[in-house]
């Protein structure tokens, strides 16, 4: 059986690095602060909104949430954003996506001051990752980074696929998988004969978005399986892999929901943190 990659521990550990990191910024006079603008009324965006704001408040955080109805205008959106990007409380600035139709999602993250953007979206911080520069990384592909260092999975060298190729989530961890020296194979939608590729990973990412998309026979044995998909099934959450049949072939996975999820939001408080520290002027290995 697979050993269980244990998101919700590993998350607890780094909220605690990152609690301890805002105490002692704290000292020094620095209150890193977080500012969430959420328009409309959708359940799952809400839902992610109040666990970000309670986990950034328990990390010490100042915390506040900007909720506007969706039928806000991009140029108001953007001039508040605007405003934002000159208050000294907050050092970061994160936009609940999706936005309503009527906006353009790239106009609204181009808006956000690069410095401040802990979502790791705009294009100067799109650009850094890709340069392999400092900049802010996407929140969900950092956490996957996060729970390999901490179990120790070291990626040089070996065979990484991964499937997705979402500017939030496919495109950004292959770039942090091929900075750590990984071989990176990236597949999507119109890739033929899927698991011609997926039996040859080492590691194996899934952000498909698609119930039990992977199964068992598509994977390597004794591979590491990272399923970053939240789906739901039958009323219940679950990932894009059959956990119960990959977990006989795997070494390592991690389980939908308290794997990578939880990982999301630790890594949203860590680039808080970061964007405080460095407009203070205080030099991390980051
Ligand atoms: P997108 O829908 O933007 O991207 C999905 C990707 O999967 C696309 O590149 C698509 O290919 C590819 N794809 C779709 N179907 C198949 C298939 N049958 N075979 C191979 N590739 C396929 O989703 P996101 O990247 O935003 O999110 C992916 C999943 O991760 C979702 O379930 C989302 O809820 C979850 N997620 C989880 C987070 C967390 O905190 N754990 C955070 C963010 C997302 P193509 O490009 O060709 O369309």
């Amino acid at each position: 059986m697979a050993q269980v990659i244990d998101g919700k521990k590993w998350s607890s550990v780094s909220r605690q690095e990152t609690a301890q990191t805002v105490e002692l910024l704290k000292a020094k006079g620095v209150k890193p602060g977080l500012v969430v603008i959420l328009l409309g009324e959708h359940p799952a965006s809400m839902s992610y909104v109040r666990g970000k704001d309670k986990a950034a408040t328990e990390a010490g955080i100042y915390s506040e949430v900007i909720h506007l109805p969706s039928s806000t205008t991009e140029t108001a959106l953007v001039q508040l954003i605007e405003r934002l990007n000159h208050d000294d409380r907050f050092h970061g600035i994160l936009v609940q996506l999706p936005l309503p139709e009527h906006i353009n999602e790239q106009s609204v993250i181009a808006a956000i001051a690069p410095h401040k953007d802990v979502d790791g979206f705009h294009p100067v911080n799109v650009g850094a990752l890709a340069l392999g520069i400092s900049g802010f990384v996407p929140c969900t592909p950092l956490g996957v980074m996060k729970l390999l260092e901490y179990e120790g999975i070291d990626v040089t060298g070996k065979h990484a696929v991964v499937i997705g190729r979402s500017n939030i989530v496919g495109k950004p961890m292959a770039q942090l998988l091929l900075s750590k020296s990984a071989t990176v194979t990236i597949c999507h939608s119109k890739t033929q004969n899927l698991s011609a590729f997926t039996r040859q990973a080492d590691l194996l990412v899934a952000a498909i978005g698609k119930p039990c998309v992977i199964k068992a026979d598509m994977i390597k044995p004794q591979s590491v399986v990272i399923d970053v998909g939240i789906n739901r099934l039958d009323g219940k959450l679950c990932g894009d892999v059959d956990y119960a049949s990959a977990s006989e072939v795997a070494q390592f996975i991690t389980p939908v929901p308290g794997g990578v999820g939880p990982m999301t939001i630790a890594m949203l408080l860590h680039n808080t943190v970061l964007a405080a520290q460095r407009m203070a002027g205080i030099t991390t290995s980051e």
